[in-house]
């Protein structure tokens, strides 16, 4: 079943308001297994919608509109599908009650515009309006089907629901295919888009004509999102919520197989799971505590491990060293340039010794704008003590202004002692 949803409205076009409508329809489709392979913004003019609806029905099996079935003489969805249709319009004597009802109830009367919203493609049904003025309507075309809502987002949304996913799921389990379609998103940190894209460049090629026994499909896709990393979005296309779940799940560990394989540790997390998440299962599972010393993040670090609940367990806090003076007298740094790999070392045994943690993680570099000690902006030193081991350093040279090095500085940092708990577990 592929479901084309048409978004009526000028201002949708001219950008005065952004078409969430069609967003929360798409989302909803996919969730209920519904393929939705086009979505168009038309504006308020008969013809065009007439064009819109009639290119929608030629390549889906059915159409979901939405606005343009208000009172005024711009809202012409009724009109335009009867011309679809080839039928009239006939004024319903049901409707017109429930508008005049609706009005004296508010004390008002009724203004002869409204009428135009009890009119009726013959041979349509109604939805019926119990928030808003307009009823929606369902217009069979053929074997297929135009469905109209307003495009008041909660009216559309709770005639969604009540009316048109039951008669979508009906055609659909008349058509023997019923499916659902759920996604899962592999989160990486440290490769490139074009680099997970060419790792996984066979598996996606393979993907293409594959599908199990039970008729489950699958996709794989990127999505680039900032300083978070990249995301690698798996959607499995099934018969069932349990059989969507179990391909995913296979395809998960392959695909982190595959990444592992050629790209090393990069992923830290599935869905919802941010760094920081990672960062603190690892400490938990290994019973470890973790101190920071920050100088350019500012607490940014910090801030982001105390997101997790629960982690008063493992952190034990953040020292946070921006003038040189503290990282001498509070953490230890040895007197000389404080944008170097040994004061970044030594502010990782300063933060373990201050806090009492068995790791200590120190981080000092260049903002930016200006240069500091010698060094660019964007120059950023990693420091990470270990127990039981010397401290170890790594430098990086960051793009982008000083809001983006602090943020990209925080997580490689966070990224930095991920790896390092794995490769020594
Ligand atoms: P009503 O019958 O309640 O008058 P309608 O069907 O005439 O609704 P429109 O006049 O097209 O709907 O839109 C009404 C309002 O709904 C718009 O001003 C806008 O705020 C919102 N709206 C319309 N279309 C969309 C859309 N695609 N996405 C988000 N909001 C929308």
């Amino acid at each position: 079943m592929r479901i084309e949803i048409v978004a009526v409205g000028t201002e949708l076009l001219l950008g005065q308001i952004a078409d969430t409508n069609s967003a929360w329809m798409g989302e909803q489709l996919a969730a209920a297994g519904v393929a939705s392979h086009f979505h168009q913004a038309v504006g308020d003019n008969q013809a065009r919608i007439v064009l819109a609806l009639r290119t929608a029905l030629s390549r889906s099996d059915g159409v979901i509109v939405c606005g343009g079935l208000g009172p005024t003489q711009d809202d012409i969805t009724r009109e335009s599908i009867a011309e679809v249709m080839h039928v009239e319009l006939v004024r319903d004597e049901r409707i017109i009650e429930r508008i005049r009802t609706m009005f004296t109830s508010r004390r008002r009367a009724m203004p002869d515009n409204n009428l135009r919203q009890a009119d009726v493609p013959v041979g349509a049904s109604i939805i019926e309006q119990t928030r808003g003025t307009a009823p929606g309507l369902v217009c069979p075309v053929g074997n297929k089907v135009i469905y109209a809502v307003p495009g008041v987002p909660h009216e559309m949304q709770e005639m969604f629901g009540r009316a048109i996913l039951p008669d979508l799921r009906r055609r659909m389990a008349e058509a023997g295919e019923e499916a659902v379609i759920k996604s899962r998103v592999v989160r990486t940190w440290g490769a490139s888009e074009s680099g997970l894209a060419e790792a996984l460049a066979d598996r996606v090629e393979e993907l293409d004509d594959w599908s199990s026994d039970d008729g489950s499909t699958l996709t794989i896709a990127f999505l680039a999102s900032g300083i978070e990393g990249i995301k690698v979005r798996l959607t499995a296309r099934a018969p069932s919520d349990e059989v969507a779940d179990a391909v995913l799940a296979d395809e998960e560990r392959r695909v982190r197989a595959i990444l592992a394989d050629r790209l090393g540790d990069i992923v830290f997390g599935v869905d919802d799971q941010a760094m920081e998440d990672a960062i603190a299962g690892l400490l938990v599972a290994r019973g470890m505590t973790l101190g920071l010393a920050e100088s350019l993040t500012g607490g940014l670090i910090g801030a982001r491990l105390v997101n997790v609940a629960g982690s008063s367990t493992w952190f034990r806090g953040a020292i946070v060293a921006y003038d040189s003076a503290i990282k001498h007298a509070l953490l230890g740094v040895s007197p000389g340039p404080v944008v170097s790999a040994q004061a970044a070392e030594e502010m990782a045994t300063g933060a373990q010794k201050v806090l009492g943690s068995d790791i200590g993680l120190g981080i000092t570099g260049v903002a930016g704008p200006d240069g500091q000690d010698g060094q660019g902006p964007g120059t950023v030193f990693i420091g990470l003590s270990l127990p039981g081991s010397e401290p170890l350093s790594h430098q990086l040279h960051l793009p982008g202004d000083r809001d983006r090095v602090r943020q990209f500085s925080a997580i490689s940092a966070l990224d930095l002692l991920r790896r390092a708990l794995l490769a020594g577990s």
